[in-house]
């Protein structure tokens, strides 16, 4: 079993490093002939509009909506723009994957990074405290399809967390903290995927 992390641009080091402390096997990708190595892949957290004109650049588009009818895929902030279907108000490359529609910077300028703890219900299996969430001028979604599990909000009620299937999205950065969970989240839902595949 073999985690990717799309290395085009962004924090995708953090991820590796947080996969590393699970020991899973990480592999950094950066041509899509990696994509059939590995088991899921996670989009790091960046900048949308690069990451998307890299994935253009360097032909990932198609190979990467191959992907992802099979494969879990985990988006993180940038990630999250990335693989959504609906954006507000911008138009770029994206997968168009997951069910969700998705604000760019929605917390605007004057609030452009804060951390949060955030009760997340299906990371109490791994132990029961709120997660830390740091947020970076990050997304949140505005809509969502019927298929579409909201995993945590805002107090603002701004969605910030989401699972669709085999896809997840955060938000937020769990790969600069240090709570694993997240990343042994999406390890279970890669091995329960491939174990029902
Ligand atoms: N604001 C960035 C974007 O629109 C995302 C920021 C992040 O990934 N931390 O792509």
């Amino acid at each position: 079993m073999k985690i990717g992390v799309l290395a085009l641009q962004g924090a995708f080091i953090e991820h590796q490093h947080m996969l590393d402390r699970l020991n899973v096997e990480t592999i950094d990708v950066r041509l899509p002939e990696q994509l059939d190595a590995i088991s899921s892949l996670i989009i790091p957290g960046g900048e949308s509009t690069t990451i998307g004109k890299l994935a253009e650049a360097y032909n990932f588009m198609v190979p990467l909506q191959q992907f992802a009818q099979k494969k879990p895929i985990w988006g993180t902030c940038a990630g999250m723009i990335f693989i959504a279907k609906h954006l507000d108000n911008h138009h770029q490359p994206t997968l168009g994957v997951m069910d969700i529609m998705v604000q760019r910077n929605a917390f605007g300028r004057q609030v452009d990074s804060f951390i949060t703890s955030l009760d997340i219900p299906e990371l109490t299996t791994y132990s029961p405290e709120p997660f830390p969430c740091v947020f970076i001028r990050a997304p949140a979604v505005l809509d969502f399809g019927p298929s579409v599990q909201i995993l945590s909000r805002l107090p603002d009620d701004s969605i910030v967390a989401v699972k669709e299937k085999h896809f997840l999205a955060t938000a937020f950065h769990p790969e600069l903290t240090d709570d694993l969970r997240f990343h042994r989240f999406f390890l279970d839902m890669t091995i329960n995927h491939h174990k029902n595949f």
